[in-house]
């Protein structure tokens, strides 16, 4: 579960708030879209979940722990993270790549390259062919996937999604969100997801989040937001 405790966030040199008084919780396992037009503070409110941006006040908790009791990097072994822009290392393979934060977290080799067969698999992404190739060598949406999949290879339970799709062209993207979301069914990520696309929410979202000026000013499903525009 990921809370949100009257967070606001005011960029020094700035006199509005990019982020203002925003209280809400993403129960276990659901995905929640924070939707609304650029500069709304969509982006701002996820980094302050894994701290890239320290709130102005307020507070963040992720099961009962407060974030700021944690150690920022430690923080961020713990929370997925998947931007528009993936940038897998080109000079890794995709194995190599996927197994990014395992590595880190010093898991044995044998038990980190399993799970990267293993979430090659999930997507439709046959191992023998894709482990040891390079990310030059996949396409751009599969490139997106290897993303996805290294976001996830440590198991972490929540996740931080910033428009992940968004650079995929459209038949395509429809494809990954479908996969995306069978995949959610069987790992069950506690899911913060940056969209400024409606259908994009609609389809994505157990709940949307709608910003304006740095508030939230709707949160409820996407049946009720549709009803109730
Ligand atoms: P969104 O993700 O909804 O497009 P952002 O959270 O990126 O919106 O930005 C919200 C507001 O905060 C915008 O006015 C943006 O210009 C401002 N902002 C974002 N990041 C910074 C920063 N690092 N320094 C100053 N202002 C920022
Ligand atoms: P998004 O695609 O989510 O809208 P942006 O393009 O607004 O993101 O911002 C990209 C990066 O630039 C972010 O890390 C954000 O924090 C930073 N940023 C955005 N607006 C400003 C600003 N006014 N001043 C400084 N940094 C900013």
């Amino acid at each position: 579960m990921i809370r949100l405790e009257h967070v606001s966030k005011t960029f020094p040199n700035s006199t509005t708030p990019a982020v203002d008084h925003v209280t809400l919780e993403v129960p276990e396992g659901e995905i929640c879209v924070l939707l609304g037009p650029s500069g709304c503070g969509k982006t701002t409110t996820m980094k302050m979940v894994n701290r890239l941006i320290e709130p102005s006040s307020g507070e963040i908790f992720i099961g009962d722990r407060n974030t700021a009791d944690y150690d920022p990097v430690q923080l961020r072994r713990t929370i997925g993270y998947v931007i528009q822009q993936i940038g897998l290392f080109p000079n890794k393979t995709i194995e190599d790549n996927i197994c990014l934060v395992p590595d880190v977290l010093g898991w044995e080799r044998s038990k980190s390259r399993a799970r990267a067969a293993e979430l090659l698999d999930m997507v439709a992404l046959d191992p023998g062919t894709f482990l040891k190739r390079y990310p030059k060598e996949l396409s751009g949406g599969q490139q997106q996937r290897i993303g996805v999949l290294r976001a996830i290879a440590a198991d972490p339970p929540v996740l931080l999604m910033d428009e992940p799709f968004g650079a995929i062209d459209p038949i395509n993207r429809e494809i990954i969100q479908d996969e995306f979301l069978k995949m959610q069914a069987r790992i069950k990520k506690t899911i913060m997801f940056v969209s400024h696309d409606i259908d994009e929410a609609v389809k994505m979202a157990d709940r949307i989040a709608i910003f304006r000026d740095g508030r939230l000013v709707q949160y409820d499903t996407p049946d009720n937001i549709l009803a109730h525009p």
